[in-house]
């Protein structure tokens, strides 16, 4: 690998293992974290970690040393990116249930039952075969801004709505080959598995999520129309380096190409909606007539966007 040349480094991990005690966990992780210096989000649940975090070149690296020295996450996968500062202005390990759920009665485990990995370079073959079904397994807002060419967008506003949302719309493909794609990949883990559950037979993930298939030097993010979003101050990333930079998302107010999210000024509305850099003074920053007027409205007081100190994303990858 190269040397870094830029002075942060933003990680993106998850590994489903087996997590003793979570609380406790949870507890000593974000004093760890808080030690090094680091910020971020983590989720830690019982059946493993999710995290995106940023640092220095050397804090992040004493970070995935020190994971990497205890058994249980000693293949822990690491997406790097490079950045010239930190990506989040606090640091956040929060103990969840799960990692990511379906609210099924019977949750998916990934270590039983998941589908084929494919590596981008075979990701980027599939795609061209007409015979498939790809489907995009994140939430309507992150297709909206960026996704594969000819992929399905679900119509769900939360991971635990797949499962309905598959048997409505997806069950006259159970033969056909489907490949599914997340961000970093921890939700097509389930997501792949669940389909398997509900009978399709040929089912396939994208290895590493969409952040890896950008990264592939052969690839190079071919056949992805705009930006990856992402659950750090970044808010979406390029992925395509072939070819010209599309802009796939509109804004919500004046329908122009647009791929910038802000939330709604309302703190009681906070809805996450694209709105170009004209339209956010002339609506304050608003989805609404209504939030807009709203006598708690953000923009009006002043303060910048509170992404941060919402941590609402039931994901981080
Ligand atoms: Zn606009
Ligand atoms: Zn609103």
């Amino acid at each position: 690998m190269s040397e870094s040349q830029k002075p942060y480094r933003i990680l993106l991990y998850y590994k489903y293992v087996h997590i003793e005690n979570p609380e406790q966990f949870t507890a000593d992780h974000l004093a760890f974290c808080k030690e090094l210096g680091l910020k971020g989000r983590i989720l830690v649940a019982e059946e493993g970690i999710n995290g995106t975090v940023s640092g220095t070149v050397e804090q992040t690296n004493a970070y995935m040393e020190k994971m990497h020295a205890d058994p249980r996450f000693s293949d822990l996968w690491f997406k790097i990116d490079e950045a010239e500062e930190h990506a989040f202005k606090k640091m956040f390990v929060r103990h969840k249930q799960e990692l990511v759920t379906f609210r099924l009665e019977e949750d998916v485990d990934p270590n039983q039952l998941t589908g084929k990995y494919l590596s981008p370079k075979e990701f980027y073959e599939e795609l061209q075969n007409e015979d498939i079904i790809v489907l995009d397994g994140r939430n309507d807002y992150e297709y909206d801004i960026g996704h594969f060419r000819g992929a399905i967008r679900p119509d769900v506003k939360a991971f635990r709505d797949f499962p309905e949302w598959i048997r409505e719309n997806l069950s006259q493909f159970k033969d056909k080959k489907v490949l599914t794609y997340c961000t970093g990949g921890i939700r097509c883990e389930k997501l792949s598995g669940l389909l398997l559950k509900e009978g399709f037979k040929d089912v396939n993930q994208l290895h590493g999520g969409i952040v890896t298939y950008g990264k592939d030097p052969e690839v190079q993010g071919r056949l992805w129309d705009g930006k990856c979003y992402v659950f750090d101050e970044r808010i979406s990333v390029p992925i395509n380096q072939t070819e010209e930079d599309v802009v796939v998302g509109k804004c919500y107010h004046c329908g122009k190409a647009e791929d910038r999210y802000v939330n709604c000024a309302n703190p009681d509305c906070n809805l996450q909606h694209v709105c170009c850099e004209e339209c956010e003074p002339i609506h304050k920053r608003s989805c609404s007539k209504e939030c807009q007027e709203h006598p708690k409205n953000r923009y009006l007081a002043g303060s910048e966007s509170d992404r941060e100190e919402e941590f609402l994303s039931e994901t981080l990858g």
